[in-house]
Protein backbone atom coordinates (compact mmCIF):
# COMPACT_ATOMS: atom_id res chain seq x y z
CA UNK A 1 0.00 0.00 0.00
CA UNK A 2 1.12 3.51 -1.04
CA UNK A 3 2.06 6.00 1.68
CA UNK A 4 0.33 9.12 0.99
CA UNK A 5 2.69 12.46 -0.17
CA UNK A 6 4.39 14.05 2.90
CA UNK A 7 3.30 17.58 4.15
CA UNK A 8 6.61 18.74 2.82
CA UNK A 9 5.09 17.43 -0.32
CA UNK A 10 1.70 18.66 -0.25
CA UNK A 11 2.95 22.56 0.41
CA UNK A 12 5.20 21.38 -2.89
CA UNK A 13 2.05 20.87 -4.58
CA UNK A 14 0.10 24.17 -3.24
CA UNK A 15 3.38 26.34 -4.38
CA UNK A 16 2.93 24.38 -7.56
CA UNK A 17 -0.45 25.28 -8.15
CA UNK A 18 0.23 28.67 -7.02
CA UNK A 19 2.76 29.22 -9.84
CA UNK A 20 0.38 27.82 -12.31
CA UNK A 21 -2.10 30.32 -11.95
CA UNK A 22 0.56 33.31 -11.96
CA UNK A 23 1.26 32.06 -15.07
CA UNK A 24 -2.17 31.78 -16.27
CA UNK A 25 -2.97 35.74 -14.66
CA UNK A 26 0.13 36.90 -17.04
CA UNK A 27 -1.03 35.26 -19.73
CA UNK A 28 -4.65 36.54 -19.59
CA UNK A 29 -3.87 39.74 -18.00
CA UNK A 30 -5.91 38.92 -15.12
CA UNK A 31 -5.35 38.26 -11.15
CA UNK A 32 -6.81 35.14 -10.28
CA UNK A 33 -8.01 34.95 -6.36
CA UNK A 34 -5.51 32.28 -4.97
CA UNK A 35 -7.77 29.00 -4.43
CA UNK A 36 -7.71 26.63 -2.13
CA UNK A 37 -5.79 23.16 -2.43
CA UNK A 38 -7.05 20.21 -0.10
CA UNK A 39 -5.54 16.61 -0.30
CA UNK A 40 -8.83 14.54 0.59
CA UNK A 41 -9.60 12.89 -3.02
CA UNK A 42 -9.49 9.09 -2.64
CA UNK A 43 -9.99 6.61 -5.44
CA UNK A 44 -8.88 6.73 -9.48
CA UNK A 45 -8.87 10.62 -10.20
CA UNK A 46 -5.88 12.24 -9.48
CA UNK A 47 -7.31 15.34 -9.29
CA UNK A 48 -10.96 17.24 -9.28
CA UNK A 49 -11.76 21.02 -9.62
CA UNK A 50 -14.92 21.34 -6.99
CA UNK A 51 -17.16 23.88 -7.51
CA UNK A 52 -20.21 24.29 -4.33
CA UNK A 53 -22.46 27.77 -4.30
CA UNK A 54 -19.86 30.61 -4.68
CA UNK A 55 -16.98 27.78 -3.44
CA UNK A 56 -14.16 27.06 -5.04
CA UNK A 57 -11.33 24.42 -4.46
CA UNK A 58 -9.13 21.98 -5.76
CA UNK A 59 -8.89 18.52 -4.53
CA UNK A 60 -5.60 16.15 -5.21
CA UNK A 61 -5.49 12.36 -4.46
CA UNK A 62 -2.24 11.74 -2.71
CA UNK A 63 -1.81 8.14 -3.14
CA UNK A 64 -1.85 9.03 -6.55
CA UNK A 65 0.79 11.82 -6.14
CA UNK A 66 2.88 9.83 -4.11
CA UNK A 67 3.25 7.07 -6.11
CA UNK A 68 3.86 9.44 -9.62
CA UNK A 69 4.80 13.27 -7.93
CA UNK A 70 6.35 14.24 -10.82
CA UNK A 71 4.12 13.60 -13.38
CA UNK A 72 1.10 15.11 -11.35
CA UNK A 73 3.38 17.67 -10.71
CA UNK A 74 3.51 18.86 -14.04
CA UNK A 75 0.62 17.72 -15.59
CA UNK A 76 -2.44 17.05 -12.94
CA UNK A 77 -1.50 20.17 -11.33
CA UNK A 78 -1.80 22.73 -14.42
CA UNK A 79 -5.38 20.29 -15.76
CA UNK A 80 -7.30 21.62 -12.43
CA UNK A 81 -5.71 25.08 -12.71
CA UNK A 82 -7.12 25.46 -16.04
CA UNK A 83 -10.35 24.30 -14.87
CA UNK A 84 -10.61 27.37 -12.11
CA UNK A 85 -8.55 29.61 -14.61
CA UNK A 86 -11.61 28.79 -17.30
CA UNK A 87 -14.13 28.97 -14.89
CA UNK A 88 -13.02 32.52 -13.88
CA UNK A 89 -12.77 33.75 -17.29
CA UNK A 90 -16.20 32.05 -18.85
CA UNK A 91 -18.15 30.81 -15.93
CA UNK A 92 -18.33 27.28 -15.81
CA UNK A 93 -22.11 26.32 -16.49
CA UNK A 94 -21.06 28.06 -19.93
CA UNK A 95 -18.40 25.66 -20.99
CA UNK A 96 -17.71 22.16 -21.47
CA UNK A 97 -14.97 20.99 -18.24
CA UNK A 98 -12.34 20.00 -21.46
CA UNK A 99 -14.01 21.75 -24.10
CA UNK A 100 -12.04 24.23 -26.23
CA UNK A 101 -11.54 27.23 -23.64
CA UNK A 102 -9.80 24.76 -21.50
CA UNK A 103 -7.78 23.15 -24.39
CA UNK A 104 -6.44 26.56 -24.97
CA UNK A 105 -5.35 27.29 -20.97
CA UNK A 106 -3.59 23.95 -21.33
CA UNK A 107 -1.89 25.02 -24.27
CA UNK A 108 -1.12 28.51 -23.26
CA UNK A 109 0.45 26.60 -20.09
CA UNK A 110 2.63 24.39 -22.76
CA UNK A 111 0.74 21.70 -20.37
CA UNK A 112 -0.26 18.56 -22.91
CA UNK A 113 -4.07 18.39 -22.45
CA UNK A 114 -4.99 15.04 -21.61
CA UNK A 115 -8.33 14.35 -20.38
CA UNK A 116 -8.08 11.77 -18.04
CA UNK A 117 -5.62 9.63 -16.24
CA UNK A 118 -3.52 6.90 -17.36
CA UNK A 119 -2.00 6.01 -14.57
CA UNK A 120 -1.31 2.36 -13.41
CA UNK A 121 -2.95 2.09 -10.02
CA UNK A 122 -1.79 -1.12 -7.87
CA UNK A 123 -1.43 -0.29 -4.15
CA UNK A 124 -3.70 2.98 -4.64
CA UNK A 125 -6.59 2.65 -2.05
CA UNK A 126 -9.47 2.59 -3.98
CA UNK A 127 -13.21 3.26 -2.91
CA UNK A 128 -14.49 0.36 -1.57
CA UNK A 129 -18.22 -0.63 -2.00
CA UNK A 130 -19.51 -1.67 1.26
CA UNK A 131 -21.74 -4.60 0.85
CA UNK A 132 -24.67 -5.50 3.98
CA UNK A 133 -25.63 -9.12 3.96
CA UNK A 134 -29.36 -9.77 4.18
CA UNK A 135 -31.71 -12.73 4.48
CA UNK A 136 -35.42 -14.11 3.69
CA UNK A 137 -36.78 -17.10 3.41
CA UNK A 138 -35.33 -18.78 0.26
CA UNK A 139 -31.81 -16.67 0.49
CA UNK A 140 -29.38 -14.50 0.73
CA UNK A 141 -29.14 -10.60 -0.54
CA UNK A 142 -26.04 -8.42 -0.74
CA UNK A 143 -27.62 -4.30 -0.29
CA UNK A 144 -24.95 -1.35 -0.95
CA UNK A 145 -24.55 1.24 1.27
CA UNK A 146 -27.49 3.62 0.25
CA UNK A 147 -30.10 0.96 0.27
CA UNK A 148 -29.22 -0.48 3.81
CA UNK A 149 -29.29 2.86 5.32
CA UNK A 150 -32.64 3.17 4.14
CA UNK A 151 -33.60 1.09 5.63
CA UNK A 152 -31.57 1.48 9.17
CA UNK A 153 -33.26 5.30 8.88
CA UNK A 154 -37.22 3.31 8.59
CA UNK A 155 -37.24 4.85 4.71
CA UNK A 156 -37.89 1.57 2.79
CA UNK A 157 -37.94 -2.12 2.79
CA UNK A 158 -37.24 -4.28 0.21
CA UNK A 159 -38.28 -7.74 -0.54
CA UNK A 160 -37.22 -10.73 -2.34
CA UNK A 161 -38.79 -11.18 -5.57
CA UNK A 162 -39.22 -15.14 -5.13
CA UNK A 163 -40.61 -15.66 -1.85
CA UNK A 164 -42.05 -11.71 -1.34
CA UNK A 165 -39.95 -11.80 2.74
CA UNK A 166 -38.94 -9.01 3.88
CA UNK A 167 -35.09 -8.85 3.87
CA UNK A 168 -33.77 -8.64 7.11
CA UNK A 169 -30.44 -7.80 7.90
CA UNK A 170 -27.96 -10.26 8.63
CA UNK A 171 -25.70 -8.57 10.46
ZN1 LIG B 1 -10.57 17.64 -15.86
ZN1 LIG C 1 -36.47 -15.09 -0.74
Amino acid sequence: MITPISEDQQQQVIDKSMGVLLQAGGLFQKTFKPVPVVFDLKGRAAGMYCVRKRKRWIRFNPYIFAKYFADNMENTVAHEVAHYVVDMLYGQQNIRPHGNEWVEVMKLLEVNPERTCKYDLEGVPLRVHRMFEYSCDCSQHKLGTRRHNKIERGLAQYYCKLCQQKLAFAG
